[in-house]
């Protein structure tokens, strides 16, 4: 019934970035180039997230914000090769329609119709034919209006905007080949061009000085449990007072994990000064089976089987990459 729904739905809708990380990733799984994210105080009050992806037709997005519907598939292999949040197949969009106003436009590519779905409170009520270009526009307003507990939790402006950021930020440094922009209260926060070079991605988020300190990080150790280490390091001048730039991905997806980011700072050993910490933009390759995704789902963190090997793989890593540097 809707009191369960709407509870289920606090348990994995938590704030509104969860909702632009939910809506950021079915634009990127629906073959978008091009992805702008718009947020209204934070968040709380509207996020918007248009796409020039394949689209829906009438029917396809009807079911989209259906219970338990997915066009994905979702096996059990499916499920162990991937990292990231798992209770959520085919649940997001049902679940953010059970607790927002909801608009969806959309228009299938090469279709000719499009069209207008709206969802208040869990309840569908309307579907409409809608001039649209092709592709979807996501738009969720009023978030928590119907569970005042839910919207109690909700903190500052500048705090869920700062979640916000963070989750866009990491999917438009993941995905270099998107053009992915975020726009706070109608202002500009960051473009990416979508050109495919992970230091045009970062010119783009962090800024030129970032970006032009940056060292680039290849390494392929010749065993243990990491196949590849690839991305970007600040030079050791090139610092912020949180480790909040540490970004690492697994197998492509944003993780929180210690060893890696302890894995980082140990290569630059003494050359930090005392609470300041680098940029980092890292992307580590290992098998599915080597990595534990289950410990914390929703906040990304992530255990390894073998840490020590992991560490010391990252660790030499970003080592040999800045003595090339002479660092
Ligand atoms: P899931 O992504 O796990 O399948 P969602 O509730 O997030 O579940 O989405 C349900 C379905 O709606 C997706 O499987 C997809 O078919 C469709 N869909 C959602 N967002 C988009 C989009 N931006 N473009 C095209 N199709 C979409
Ligand atoms: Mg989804």
């Amino acid at each position: 019934d809707r009191t369960v729904r709407q509870i289920a739905a606090g348990e994995v809708v938590e704030r509104p970035a969860s909702v632009v990380k939910e809506l950021l990733e079915n634009s990127l799984d629906a073959d978008a180039s091009r992805i702008s994210v718009a947020v209204d105080t934070g968040g709380t009050e509207g996020v918007r997230v248009r796409d020039d992806g394949v689209g829906m037709d009438r029917e396809a997005v009807q079911r989209a914000v259906e219970e338990h519907t997915t066009s994905k598939i979702a096996d059990i292999d499916d499920l162990e090769a991937g990292v990231g949040t798992l209770g959520f197949r085919g649940e997001a969009l049902h679940t953010i329609g059970a607790v927002s106003r909801l608009t969806i436009r959309t228009k299938p590519r090469g279709g000719d119709t499009g069209t207008e779905l709206r969802v208040e409170g869990g309840e569908v009520t309307a579907v409409e034919p809608a001039g649209c270009p092709e592709g979807t526009v996501v738009a969720v307003e009023d978030l928590f209006y119907n569970t005042p507990a839910r919207r109690k939790f909700l903190k500052t402006t500048a705090t869920e905007f700062d979640h916000v950021n963070t989750v866009v930020t990491h999917y438009a440094l993941a995905n270099p080949d998107v053009a992915i922009s975020l726009e706070h209260d109608d202002r500009e926060v960051f473009a990416t061009e979508g050109r495919g070079s992970l230091r045009s991605a970062v010119l783009s988020v962090y800024g030129r000085e970032v970006a032009e300190s940056m060292i680039a990080v290849d390494h392929e150790p010749d065993a243990g449990p990491i196949g590849r280490i690839e991305g970007l390091v600040s030079h050791p001048e090139t610092t912020r007072s949180t480790r909040e730039y540490l970004s690492t991905f697994v197998n492509d997806r944003y993780v929180t994990a210690g060893a890696l980011r302890e894995a980082v700072l140990d290569a630059y050993g003494g050359q930090l000064a005392t609470d300041r910490y680098p940029f980092a933009v890292l992307f580590v390759e290992v098998p599915a089976d080597a990595v534990d995704v289950n410990v914390h789902p929703r906040k990304m963190e992530v255990r390894f089987d073998d840490e020590p090997g992991v560490r010391e793989a990252v660790t030499e890593a970003v080592r040999s990459a800045l003595l090339e540097e002479g660092l």
